[in-house]
C-alpha cells in the first residue's frame, strides 16, 4: 500500500497535510484533485507528495479522484509548500492560488450499479429499491438530483444508502460543470436578395439612413456584426428595426469565441533594432536565458528608455529556446495599449489574465495555458500562479509596485519574492524591470545578487532625448506673496501657455474626492465613518460623503451633528475639488477625471485613456493612475498639485514612494518632439525625495535612502513582519496586543535570540477598520518566518511578513 500526503480544503487543517491510503483500484499522482474523507465530510485536497509510510497510524483512504491530470506542476507543488511556510499562510490557501478558477464549487454525486454480492437475493429488496436500482440500471449512472426528480430528494438520499450498504451500487463524485455561457454577438444581413435591395434603396429617398444602411448591407457577402454596420454606416438601431419591420433586413445571434485580445486592429510588430544599451542588456539576458539556470537581473532604465523593447526580444529568445513565458504588469498598466504591444509581436500567441475576465473566460484561459498553448501569459500579480508549461522566464515591470503584494488577505505574499522563488525551483530567468528601483532590489544588485543592466537614455522622441524640466514651487513663499489658490503662479502659467498651443496636461492629486474632510467652523466637529473612525471625503458628483475604506457613505449633513450650527466648512483638495477649480480658472480648456471613482465600469480605464488621447480632452485630472506608463506625444506639462501626501505617512517607505510617484509622473510629460516640463508643488521643497525625483537622479536618492535605512535597521537590514489583532472591542483588542507581546518577549528570552526587536502593541495606522478595532505590533529581526512558524497566536491574529506599509 502507498500513502498521499494531501493538502485538504479545511479551515482546520492550517498549514499541515493529512496522510491518506491509496486504495489499489486508484492512480494517484502528485499535484492531483482528489477527494478525501475529512471528519464525517467529503473533502476536495490536492496530493502534495507519495510516500511508502503514512505519517500517523491510523490512516483512511482517498475517496476518488477529481481530474486524472494532475492541477499543479511538481514545481508548484513545491512552491505552495514554501508560500505556506514564508508568509505562514495555511497550505491550502497557498495551494489555491494556482488551481484553475472557480475549482472550489458545488460537486454532483453519481450512483452507479455494481454486481450483486455472491448469492443476494434480489427479491429481497423492497420496491423502492427495486425501483431506484432498476433506474440506476438502465441509465448506467444516475447522478443523485435526477433520481430525486423521480423519488423525491430525501427518499433518493436513503434508499441510495441502503443499496450501496447492500453491495448493490457505488457512489462517486464530480465537479459540476464550469456554465460558460456562450457568446453571442447580433450579426444583420440583407433579408431579400441584393438587386431588390438596391431596388428598394432607390425608392427610400425619404429615409436617407435607412437607405444608405441597405446600400452598405447589399455591398457585403456576408452577414456582418451589427457593431461593425453600425459603426461603417453610423446608423442607430432604430435604423436597423425599421429595415428589419420591411423585411429587408434580418437580425441573427452568432456564437463567437472568447477572445480575451481582440486581434482586429493590431498590426503585427517586428523586432526594433537595438540601441547599443539595449542590446548589452539584452545579450545579457540572452546568454542568462541559454545557461538554463535561475539568475535575476535587474533592468534599471528611466522612462522611455525601451525596456519593453528588451522585454519583447528576451521573450523571443526564450521562445527560440522552446521555452515560455509570463510577463506581469500591475493591474492598472492592463490596459489594450499594454497588452497590444506583445500580441502585436507574438500574434495569437499571448494570454491576458485579468481579474476582470468573467469566470468562463478566466477558466477557459486557464486551461488553454495549461495546454502550452501560448508563449507569453500576461497579468497582474496572480499571473505567476499561472499553469504555464517549460518555464524559462519570468518578467515583472514596474517592479516597486505596491499591487504586487497581496495585503488583504492569506497568503500575503509578495509576487516578485514568489516568482524569484519560482524561478529558482525550474531554472528560470527573472528580470525586474523599472526606472526607480525597489531600494532592496538594488541593494541585491549592488550585492551582486542580482546582475545589474541599465539603460541611462530615453530612445524617444529620438535616441538619448533629455528627460523634462522639473521646477519645484515652494508653496510657502506662494502663500507668503498672498497667493491662496490651488495653482502656484508658475503653474497657472503654464497651464495657461499649453492650452493655448494646443498641447495636453496632466494634473498630478494623490487624493480622490472633493474635500479631503469637512469640519465645523463653531465647534470643530469632523464628520467620521461610523466603522472606521476615518474622516469622511465630499464626493462633489454624488453629493455625499464617503468613506475611503469601506465605502460608507451619506449626505451631506446642513448643520453640525453636533452643536446644530450650520457652519459645515469643507477642508483639504481632492481631484473632484481639483477638477472643478481648473475649470473655474480655464473655462475654455475641456477637463477628463481619472481616478477610481470614475473607473468603476470594465472599460472605463480605456475609454478615459482613448478620449484624452484622440485629444479630445485638454487637460486631465487624476490620481496615481495617470502616473503609470502611459505614452502620450501630445503631453508637455504635468503639474504635481501636491507632492507631500505620502512624505507624511508614519511610515519608513514614506520618501521611496514620493521618490517613485514623482519619478513616474515626470516620466509623463515630453514624450513627443516638443518636448515637455514637469512642475512640483510642495510644502517641503528640501525634502531629499523630492528634489532627486526633480533631478532625475536615482543614484543621489538610493544613497541617501539606504544611509537611512542602515541607521535605523530597516529593510534591506532586517527583516519586518507585521502581526495586526482585530476586534469590536479597542480595550480588548489593547489587552491582546500587549499580552501577545510579553508572550513574544519571554519566547525571545528563552529561545536566547539575538537581533529580534518588539515595537509596539500600538494602534494600527488604520486604527479602525469596517467595524472593527485594530492593534498592531512589529517584529523586525532575521528570519521572522521560522521564529513565528511554531508559535500558537490565537484566531483574530493577522501576520504580514515583508509588509510593504506600517498600515
Ligand atoms: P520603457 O518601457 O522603458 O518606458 P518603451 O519600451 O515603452 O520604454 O519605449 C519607448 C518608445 O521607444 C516606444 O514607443 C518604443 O517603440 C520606442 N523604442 C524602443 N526601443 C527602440 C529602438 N531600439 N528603436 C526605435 N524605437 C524604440
Ligand atoms: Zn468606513
Amino acid at each position: 500500500m502507498s500513502y498521499a500526503e494531501v493538502s485538504v480544503n479545511s479551515p482546520i487543517a492550517q498549514r499541515r497535510t493529512f496522510s491518506y491510503a491509496i486504495p489499489p483500484h486508484l492512480e494517484i499522482n502528485v499535484g492531483q484533485a482528489v477527494w478525501v474523507p475529512f471528519g464525517d465530510k467529503r473533502l476536495q485536497g490536492i496530493v502534495l507528495e507519495l510516500s511508502p509510510h503514512p505519517e500517523v497510524e491510523e490512516t483512511r483512504e482517498i475517496i476518488g479522484v477529481i481530474e486524472p491530470r494532475p492541477l499543479l506542476s511538481p514545481q508548484q507543488v513545491l512552491l505552495a509548500r514554501w508560500i505556506s511556510e514564508y508568509y505562514l499562510s495555511p497550505l491550502f490557501d497557498a495551494v489555491a492560488l494556482m488551481l484553475p478558477p472557480g475549482f472550489e464549487r458545488r460537486t454532483i454525486t453519481f450512483i452507479s450499479p455494481i454486481p450483486p454480492p455472491d448469492g443476494f437475493d434480489l427479491s429481497s429488496l423492497n420496491a423502492e429499491q427495486k425501483q431506484a436500482l432498476e433506474l440506476i440500471r438502465e441509465k448506467g449512472r444516475l447522478s443523485l438530483g435526477q433520481l430525486g426528480k423521480t423519488l423525491g430528494r430525501k427518499k433518493a438520499q436513503s434508499i441510495v444508502s441502503q443499496l450501496v450498504n447492500k453491495g448493490l451500487a457505488a457512489k462517486s463524485y464530480e465537479l459540476e460543470k464550469i456554465r460558460v455561457k456562450p457568446k453571442m454577438v447580433p450579426y444583420l444581413s440583407l433579408a431579400v436578395a441584393k438587386t431588390e435591395a438596391e431596388k428598394e434603396a432607390a425608392n427610400l429617398s425619404k429615409a436617407p439612413k435607412q437607405a444608405s444602411l441597405l446600400e452598405y448591407l447589399s455591398r457585403q457577402n456576408e452577414p456582418v456584426p451589427w457593431a461593425e454596420a453600425r459603426e461603417n454606416t453610423k446608423c442607430s438601431k432604430a435604423t436597423a428595426d425599421a429595415l428589419v419591420k420591411k423585411g429587408l433586413a434580418r437580425f441573427q445571434e452568432v456564437e463567437v469565441r472568447r477572445e480575451p485580445i481582440s486581434y482586429k486592429d493590431i498590426v503585427p510588430s517586428p523586432p526594433l533594432t537595438l540601441t547599443s544599451a539595449q542590446k548589452s542588456a539584452f545579450e545579457a539576458i540572452k546568454s542568462g536565458l541559454a545557461g538554463g539556470k535561475a539568475q535575476t537581473f535587474l533592468l534599471h532604465g528611466v522612462t522611455g528608455s525601451g525596456k519593453t523593447e528588451v522585454y519583447l526580444q528576451a521573450l523571443a529568445e526564450t521562445v527560440k529556446l522552446s521555452k515560455k513565458a509570463i510577463v506581469l504588469v500591475p493591474e492598472i498598466a492592463l490596459t489594450p495599449q499594454t497588452i497590444e504591444r506583445f500580441a502585436a509581436r507574438f500574434p495569437h500567441r499571448v494570454a491576458v489574465l485579468h481579474s476582470k475576465l468573467s469566470l468562463g473566460e478566466q477558466f477557459d484561459e486557464w486551461q488553454r495555458i495549461r495546454n502550452g498553448d501560448f508563449d507569453v501569459v500576461i497579468g497582474s500579480r496572480s499571473a505567476i500562479f499561472a499553469p504555464q508549461p517549460k518555464l524559462g522566464l519570468i518578467v515583472i515591470d514596474e517592479e516597486p509596485e505596491w499591487t504586487y503584494k497581496q495585503q488583504d488577505k492569506s497568503p500575503r505574499y509578495h509576487a516578485r519574492d514568489v516568482a524569484l522563488k519560482l524561478a529558482s525551483l525550474s531554472g528560470a530567468t527573472v528580470v525586474l524591470g523599472s526606472a526607480t528601483p525597489d531600494i532592496e532590489s538594488f541593494y541585491h544588485a549592488q550585492k551582486g545578487d542580482y546582475r545589474l543592466l541599465q539603460l541611462p537614455e530615453r530612445v524617444t522622441p529620438y535616441d538619448g532625448s533629455a528627460l523634462p524640466k522639473v521646477e519645484i514651487v515652494d508653496m510657502r513663499e506662494e502663500l507668503k506673496a498672498g497667493n491662496q489658490s490651488l495653482f502656484s503662479r508658475s503653474l497657472f502659467q503654464a497651464i495657461g501657455q499649453a492650452t493655448a498651443n494646443k498641447e495636453q496636461v496632466i494634473l498630478f492629486l494623490n487624493r480622490r474626492g472633493a474635500a479631503s474632510f469637512i469640519q465645523c467652523r463653531s465647534c470643530g466637529f469632523v464628520m467620521r465613518c461610523r466603522r472606521c473612525d476615518v474622516p469622511l471625503s465630499y464626493h462633489l458628483t454624488e453629493d455625499r460623503l464617503v468613506c475611503h475604506q469601506c465605502n460608507y457613505n451619506i449626505k451631506v449633513p446642513e448643520s453640525c451633528p453636533r452643536c446644530g450650527r450650520r457652519r459645515i466648512k469643507f477642508l483639504g483638495v481632492g481631484t473632484q475639488r481639483l477638477e472643478q477649480e481648473v475649470g473655474y480658472t480655464f473655462p475654455q480648456a475641456r477637463l477628463l477625471r481619472w481616478d477610481s471613482d470614475v473607473t468603476k465600469g470594465r472599460y472605463a480605464h480605456d475609454e478615459i485613456l482613448s478620449k484624452f488621447r484622440a485629444h479630445r480632452a485638454d487637460i486631465l485630472i487624476g490620481t496615481q493612475m495617470v502616473a503609470k506608463g502611459l505614452d502620450l506625444p501630445l503631453v508637455t506639462l504635468v503639474g504635481v498639485v501636491s507632492a507631500d501626501t505620502a512624505i507624511n505617512l508614519p511610515d519608513f517607505r514614506g520618501g521611496e514612494r514620493t521618490f517613485q510617484l514623482l519619478s513616474q509622473v515626470a516620466g509623463r510629460a515630453g514624450r513627443g518632439v516638443r518636448g515637455g516640463k514637469v512642475i512640483i508643488q510642495t510644502y517641503a521643497p528640501e525634502h531629499y525625495a523630492i528634489r532627486a525625483a526633480a533631478e532625475h537622479d536615482y543614484a543621489a536618492f538610493y544613497e541617501q535612502e539606504i544611509d537611512y535605512r542602515r541607521q535605523l535597521h530597516n529593510p534591506p537590514f532586517s527583516q519586518l513582519a507585521g502581526l495586526t489583532y482585530s476586534h469590536t472591542n479597542d480595550a480588548l483588542c489593547q489587552r491582546e496586543a500587549e499580552r501577545t507581546k510579553r508572550f513574544l518577549d519571554q519566547e525571545i528570552a528563552s529561545q536566547g535570540i539575538a537581533g529580534i526587536e518588539l515595537i509596539g502593541p500600538a494602534p494600527a495606522f488604520i486604527h479602525r477598520l469596517r467595524g472593527r478595532f485594530r492593534w498592531q505590533l512589529i517584529l523586525r529581526g532575521a528570519e521572522l518566518s521560522s521564529f513565528l512558524s511554531p508559535l500558537p497566536l490565537p484566531p483574530g491574529w493577522a501576520v504580514d511578513i515583508d509588509p510593504m506599509g506600517l498600515v
